[in-house]
């Protein structure tokens, strides 16, 4: 079967225009583009009815300018090599882009997971697993996935005891990221990429010059926010969207869409989902017709974070988005790319925005190499000179502290909140790095966040003479 590789072209497109801003070999630039390794695998299930089924996979290594190669495995019908070559091509620029020490790769299996039972996902999984072993495609110092679409703790949980078990070395921990906690995860990776996606759109916002260009003021209290996609990514983006004071106005998922200028309550909407299977008839919500007309909504913020080319040709115009946030990977085709752009629109670029997966799966491989848990030999110490402090200070002045100020003031701080300061470290600083080359090159952000990764990954190639 031959195979149309649409999606890697899209990628590759956009790294052409950007290479032109820099100075590398031709010969070097093919090199940084191609996928290094491409691993395809089909391998039997056996259902819980006795039939077997044949399951297919892929396992795409896009670089090994640096290791491991890192990405994400996900479960959905739209896998296929094209789809698995262009996000592994993403994941090497997007950890360029942060400064992330590893190379690009991807991995998915081609299954519609609401057709299996739970037992039969594990199945799937456990035998996807064995595969990427038997053909070294996987291990803490090649290659480590994480969740993706369709994918959760639970996959990794499954995917690092298989590993483990035909491997018990040292580091075997690291072999996966987006584990549960009991298993050698870190706090604050599940919320990390929507999290992150929240960082980058309010650094956006605090452009006061690309604001005024826009007609919006600065800051994102006030402003309002369509979301495609209740899961893992799009969830997370949205509750911090809305803790920092903007309102969602316009939700999509798979069975339709809601909006409401007024707002729409996050936890109660997914509590209501939750408890009738749908979004459909929520809360003084009005229903769209189908999932992608709130697409088009009325709104300053359009976070789509499902699935690749949802704004492409036929809705782009229609778009009135003046802020496009990419949670997803390649939610925008190179021509709504344009008419967006056209249009006056900020496209806040997948390879940068949804970083904050990979940066805290960055961190979380660190904590299962050093085997402790971040914060575990400091937070004591700090807490205690913080308290000497505060009772030098209480010693000089009138001034006594609280109880309940004392824990505030002298707080040290654990995994969770030095997690969360890397990670809002990253994406502000990676920000205003792209948005310096903007400036510079006078460019799109998307073209800013691709040239900075040419230079970061060619400079590497260079430094080696030339290829190992
Ligand atoms: P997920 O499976 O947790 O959630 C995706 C959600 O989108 C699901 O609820 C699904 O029902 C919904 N959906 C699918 N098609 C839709 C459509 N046409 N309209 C409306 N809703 C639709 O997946 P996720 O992990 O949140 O990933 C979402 C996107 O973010 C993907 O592009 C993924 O590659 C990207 N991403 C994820 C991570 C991560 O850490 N999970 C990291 C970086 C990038």
């Amino acid at each position: 079967m031959s195979v149309d590789y649409k999606f890697f072209a899209q990628v590759n497109k956009a790294f052409d225009k950007a290479a032109e801003y820099t100075n590398f070999d031709k010969g070097l630039l093919a090199q940084m583009k191609i996928c290094n390794d491409v691993l395809h695998v089909t391998f039997p299930l056996e259902k819980d009815d006795g039939s077997i089924e044949v399951i297919e996979g892929w396992r795409v290594e896009h670089s090994h300018h640096k290791l491991p190669a890192k990405g994400g495995i996900r479960y959905a019908m739209t896998v296929n090599e094209d789809e698995t070559m262009a996000l592994a091509a993403l994941m090497t620029y997007k950890c360029a882009v942060v400064n992330v020490p590893f190379g690009g790769a991807k991995g998915g299996i081609r299954i519609d997971k609401s057709k299996y039972s739970k037992s039969e996902i594990e199945r799937i999984t456990r035998r996807y697993t064995y595969e990427l072993i038997r053909k070294n495609f996987i291990g803490p110092g090649s290659d480590v996935p994480a969740p993706d679409y369709g994918t959760g703790e639970v996959e990794m949980a499954w995917i690092m005891d298989t590993y483990r078990q035909l491997n018990p070395e040292l580091n075997a921990e690291g072999c996966v990221t987006g584990k549960p906690i009991s298993q050698g995860g870190i706090r604050g990776r599940k919320e990390a990429t929507g999290r992150g996606v929240y960082f980058g759109i309010a650094e956006a916002c605090q452009n006061k010059q690309d604001m005024e260009m826009l007609g919006l003021e600065s800051g994102i209290e006030g402003k309002t926010f369509v979301v495609q996609g209740l899961g893992n990514v799009g969830y997370h983006a949205a509750k911090y969207m809305s803790e920092a004071g903007a309102r969602l106005v316009g939700v999509a998922e798979l069975e339709g869409s809601i909006y409401d200028e007024n707002g729409i309550d996050l936890e109660k909407l997914v509590e209501y989902r939750k408890d009738k299977g749908t979004i459909i008839g929520f809360d003084g919500t009005r229903e769209l017709e189908g999932r992608y007309q709130v697409l088009e909504a009325e709104c300053d913020i359009l976070i789509p974070a499902a699935l690749e080319n949802q704004l492409n040709e036929s809705n782009a115009h229609n778009i009135k988005a003046k802020i496009i946030g990419e949670a997803a990977n390649g939610p925008t085709t190179s021509e709504a790319h344009e008419i967006l752009k056209k249009r006056g629109a900020l496209i806040i670029p997948d390879n940068y925005l949804n970083a904050g997966g990979v940066t805290v799966s960055y961190f979380e491989w660190l904590k299962n190499l050093s085997h402790v848990r971040f914060g575990r030999l400091g937070k004591r110490f700090e807490e205690t000179s913080y308290r000497k402090i505060l009772n030098v200070i209480e010693n000089i002045s009138d001034r006594k502290f609280t109880d309940e100020e004392m824990g505030y003031l002298a707080q040290g701080a654990g995994e969770y909140e030095l997690v969360d300061s890397g990670l809002a470290e990253t994406m502000i600083n990676s920000y205003n790095e792209i948005n310096e080359l903007r400036k510079k090159h006078d460019v799109d952000l998307r073209t800013a966040a691709f040239i900075n990764s040419i230079e970061k990954v060619g400079r590497i190639y260079e430094s080696m003479g030339i290829f190992p």
